[in-house]
């Protein structure tokens, strides 16, 4: 079981309104991820879900339960650490065996399990180590180990890769989804890292200011997002917003396009100079400045030659083109 109900959630800090008032539903097995900038509110809203911080108003129910005002260690829920919470002195067994040992858990049934999280998080081997003698990633593992044996009826992950380096990012990216696939447990994924949001979640929550700005599948929210804020947020590069006269063409405040949604050709709807282009061997992304306009982001084929200072023509693709009204909001 894992599903958790937010219900009118309201919290602030003194006069300050941090979330003003929030509903959502996470589904038992759910991978959910709470996407944003930095201080839009997600780390409160996990630690309010947690227990770790009180609600001002508003419920919050787990499995049905009414759980506002359960203190953290009678919600079921496990909140993942970064890897530096370890004890240093105690081995990878005694790191990942304490929650239960503390817990006052029968030694047979906590052996138990602690083997079980060390075969599915391959650390059989590293039982016995120190954190001090593990890589980054091992260690992130350890912190998740502690985590599982507790069997939670939802794991909470705050940022919980920011301190490893891009390559061990990746790495543990997929083997998080990956262990959500083997226990089909709820998560709640904070991130401020849209590849994240996109690559692993079956939900993403996009928040800014505290507010939900939009809900949904990954391809939802990019093949539809709601607003500006989203069409801006999802997506790498980031869609061109365009304003102004091009916009206006279209009846819109503002309109989208994104950057592998742009064809170049010689006859193309808007006429440019090629400012920067990146070579990434698979891609080619050039800063296309166009008169009157503000510049647009162009992805093109890993092999293209255009240079800086070559005049070139643009067309988005049929269909692919977002109208925006004055209020942000996407128009029918
Ligand atoms: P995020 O995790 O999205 O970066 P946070 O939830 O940490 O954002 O913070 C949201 C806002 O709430 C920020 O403006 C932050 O300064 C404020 N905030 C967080 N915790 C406290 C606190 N204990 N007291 C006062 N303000 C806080
Ligand atoms: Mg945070």
């Amino acid at each position: 079981m894992g599903k958790i109900v937010l219900k009118s959630v309201h919290k602030s800090f003194g006069d300050v309104a941090v979330i003003p008032s929030i509903d959502l539903s996470i589904e038992d097995g759910e991978f959910v991820v709470f996407v944003g900038p930095s201080g839009c509110g997600k780390s409160t809203l996990l630690r309010l879900i947690a227990g770790l911080e009180d609600t001002t108003s508003g419920t919050i129910e787990i499995d049905g339960k009414d759980a506002t005002d359960l203190p953290p260690a009678k919600r079921g829920l496990a909140m993942v650490f970064q890897s530096y919470a370890l004890y240093p002195h105690m081995s990878v067994k005694k790191n990942i065996l304490f929650p239960l040992k503390m817990a006052g858990m029968d030694p047979a049934e906590a052996e138990k399990r602690v083997a079980g999280a060390a075969s599915v998080l391959n650390l059989t081997d590293y039982l016995d180590r120190k954190p001090g003698q593990l890589s980054g990633g091992q260690r992130q593992r350890v912190a998740i180990g502690r985590a599982i044996v507790r069997e939670p009826s939802a794991f909470l992950f705050d940022e919980p890769l920011s301190n490893l380096d891009a390559a061990l990012r990746v790495g543990m990216r997929q083997e998080i989804s990956e262990l959500h696939q083997s226990l089909k447990t709820t998560m709640i994924y904070v991130t401020h890292d849209q590849v994240e949001a996109m690559t692993m979640a079956d939900k993403i929550v996009v928040l800014q200011a505290g507010r939900i700005e939009q809900v949904g599948s990954p391809m939802e929210l990019y093949r539809n997002p709601a607003n500006t804020f989203v069409a801006g947020f999802i997506g790498s590069p980031r869609m061109n917003l365009i304003t102004g006269p091009e916009a206006q063409k279209q009846k819109a405040a503002t309109i989208g396009i994104r950057p592998e949604h742009l064809v170049i050709s010689e006859k193309g709807t808007w006429q440019g100079v090629v400012g920067l282009s990146e070579h990434l061997g698979s891609d080619t992304f050039l800063k296309v400045a166009v008169p009157g306009m503000e510049p647009i982001t162009v992805r093109a084929d890993g092999e293209l030659t255009l240079r800086h200072g070559d005049p070139i023509g643009l067309s988005p693709m049929d269909g692919k083109l977002h109208r925006f009204g004055n209020d942000g909001k996407t128009l029918a």
